[in-house]
């Protein structure tokens, strides 16, 4: 028996040929989900599906069973601003066809505007920045419930609305494992972003709010001049009267950075000033 190593090191208990047989079903359903909802893509756009692609492992699948399933699609990528240079580059060179969006505001820009850092419940960037893209379309995205709890109420196919116009989202691939992922990127795709090989299991914005302590910290490591840019966006908000509960624009980012309430950040901090007096 074989066994199959899933990207977070756990053994899947499950043969080579059980695994293959699940990721043939996987493969046949995604590609089914595409051919019968192309007519519905075609309907709401002559250029059929908009895919949203990121550069990622998960981004790179939908658009190889888009080409498998031999539907209409384009795949358009919305810059951030704060997307690793590491992926940018990947995108440039292995996907020379998809179409790039840059934001009329940079993420710097909105913090401004906005008067804060966005959330992991306030997440102002990807409104503004990504969720406006793709209206009167169906949209093809590597949402996957493995990734997170909040998606374990997704649907392969949601209909929302944006300013009065009618979206459609995509989800072929919602119920793959990591492991089945892995697997058709590195055995039928054959490349990935080079940040995989780096400790990143995820790849997006710098510094997203949805990332882990860890991750963010990891990330300042490979791109510290965002820290900079940040902070200097934080120093706006703060003369603009935002965050005077703070020491200063280090401990703002301190707090950000580690994702968790202000309420707690404080209550922890008044807890070590109690401990250090403690000792003195
Ligand atoms: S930082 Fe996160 S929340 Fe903001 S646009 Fe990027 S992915 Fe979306």
């Amino acid at each position: 028996m074989e066994w199959i190593w899933a990207d977070d090191g756990n053994i899947l208990q499950k043969s080579i040929e059980t695994f293959m047989k699940s990721l043939d079903h996987r493969i046949k359903t995604s590609l089914e989900l595409l051919r019968s909802n192309e007519e519905l893509a075609l309907k709401m756009n002559p250029d059929g599906y908009y895919l949203a692609f990121s550069g990622g492992k998960d981004s790179q699948v939908i658009y190889e069973l888009c080409k498998m399933a031999g539907v209409k699609f384009k795949a358009h990528f919305n810059c951030t601003t704060v997307d690793p240079k590491e992926v940018l580059r990947f995108i440039r060179k292995k996907y020379p066809n998809v179409i790039w969006h840059r934001p009329e505001k940079s993420m710097f820009k909105l913090i401004e505007e906005q008067g804060c850092l966005p959330l992991r419940n306030m997440r102002f960037c990807c409104r503004l920045i990504k969720e406006i893209h793709g209206v009167g379309s169906v949209v093809v995205t590597g949402v996957r419930r493995a990734e997170s709890r909040n998606r374990t109420k997704h649907k392969v196919l949601m209909h929302t609305c944006v300013k009065g116009e009618d979206k459609f989202m995509l989800a072929p691939i919602l119920d793959w494992t990591n492991a089945e992922v892995w697997y058709f990127v590195r055995n039928i795709i054959g490349h990935y972003c080079e940040l995989y090989d780096k400790g990143f299991h995820r790849i997006g914005c710098i510094l997203c709010p949805n990332a882990s302590v860890a991750i963010k910290y990891k990330e300042l490591k490979i791109a510290p001049r965002f820290e900079y840019a940040y902070k200097k966006a934080i120093q706006k908000c703060i003369d603009n009267g935002k965050y005077q509960q703070f020491d200063n624009v280090d401990d703002v980012f301190k707090w950000w950075i580690s994702g968790i309430s202000i309420k707690k950040y404080m209550a922890n901090k008044d807890q070590l000033k109690i401990n250090l007096n403690d000792k003195k």
